[in-house]
């Protein structure tokens, strides 16, 4: 999915701000997204808020690099054609974790190893999903066909905020390892229970039962932070945080951090009220011919 965007879903734009801003999963019905950092959002599909006040908080908060207060883009229409190019605005996000599983026969590996293919629900954003290209079954003995993906469903979280794929080879294989064995997930016994599930590696037969990633064995078991954030793309080195094994969907996970101001008009008329409200922008202008298309400008915005 390197440049091609393909839609998945849409949420309400306060969901964006209470539940699914950036760095937060998103459950799709068949797929897992993580809400990419704002810095790769389309800046010019997103309205400015004027708000002087809330704007010089935000910026005591977080520093004077904020220069100025969007809102989500929107798309103008409902179409969900998803071949026109309104379709394609929206907030980007990412397939994480980045592990998947085959419903069929099991097969973990990550949506970018080649094994999957990404089926698009065209004209149905929220059916798009992978799936495990010629599956054979867990057997391998069944006629070669396309099989359901759904994410792996354990990550790996810290107390210093990084989010991380479960570490599935290095845990499978007890550590550092050069096998390059497909792995498998597997369920033994009735009940999902993490002790009924199982990953286990085709190539050299390693097998490991879950109930090792949680508590004082998961301690034991899994690497050290690798100070991931999915949402920007990067990883902070040097985290002393212990990882510790979490469930997709877990509600803990992810929660806002929000600041509000009250806007009161300060000014009679309209237009003092837009030349206030807009200040930084009329105060760089360096012509009289400049003010027409700033107010122009402001007035679309929505202040
Ligand atoms: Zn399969
Ligand atoms: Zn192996
Ligand atoms: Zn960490």
């Amino acid at each position: 999915m390197a440049h091609e965007k393909t839609p998945v879903g849409s949420v309400r734009p306060s969901q964006l701000l209470w539940t699914y801003g950036p760095g937060a999963l998103i459950d799709l019905p068949n797929l897992s997204v993580v809400t990419s950092g704002i810095d790769i959002w389309e800046k010019d599909r997103c309205n400015l808020v004027i708000e002087n006040r809330l704007l010089a908080a935000v910026q005591k908060a977080l520093g004077p690099q904020v220069e100025s207060l969007r809102m989500p883009p929107i798309s103008k229409s409902e179409s969900n054609d998803t071949s026109s190019a309104e379709a394609n605005v929206g907030v980007p996000v990412r397939p994480f974790p980045r592990w998947l599983r085959c419903v069929k026969c099991g097969l973990l590996s990550p949506y970018d190893s080649g094994l999957f293919e990404l089926k698009e629900g065209y004209r149905r954003p929220e059916a798009t999903r992978f799936v495990h290209q010629g599956c054979r079954g867990s057997k391998g003995d069944q006629p070669a066909k396309d099989a359901d993906a759904v994410p792996a469903r354990f990550l790996l979280a810290c107390k210093n905020g990084h989010l991380d794929d479960f570490p599935w080879q290095w845990f499978v294989h007890s550590g550092p390892n050069d096998c390059k064995g497909t792995l498998r997930f597997f369920e033994s016994g009735a009940s999902l229970q993490t002790e009924n599930l199982w990953v286990k590696c085709d190539a050299c037969g390693a097998a490991r039962n879950m109930a090792h990633a949680f508590g004082q064995l998961g301690k034991e078991n899994l690497p050290g932070c690798r100070g991931r954030h999915p949402h920007l793309d990067q990883f902070e080195p040097d985290c002393d945080a212990d990882p510790r094994a979490v469930l997709l969907g877990a509600t803990n996970s992810w929660f806002p951090v929000s600041l509000s101001a009250l806007a009161i008009p300060q000014a009679k008329d309209a237009l003092a009220q837009l030349l206030e409200d807009g200040w930084s922008f009329f105060s760089d202008l360096e012509s009289l011919d400049e003010v027409p298309l700033t107010i122009k400008l402001l007035k679309k915005t929505g202040s």
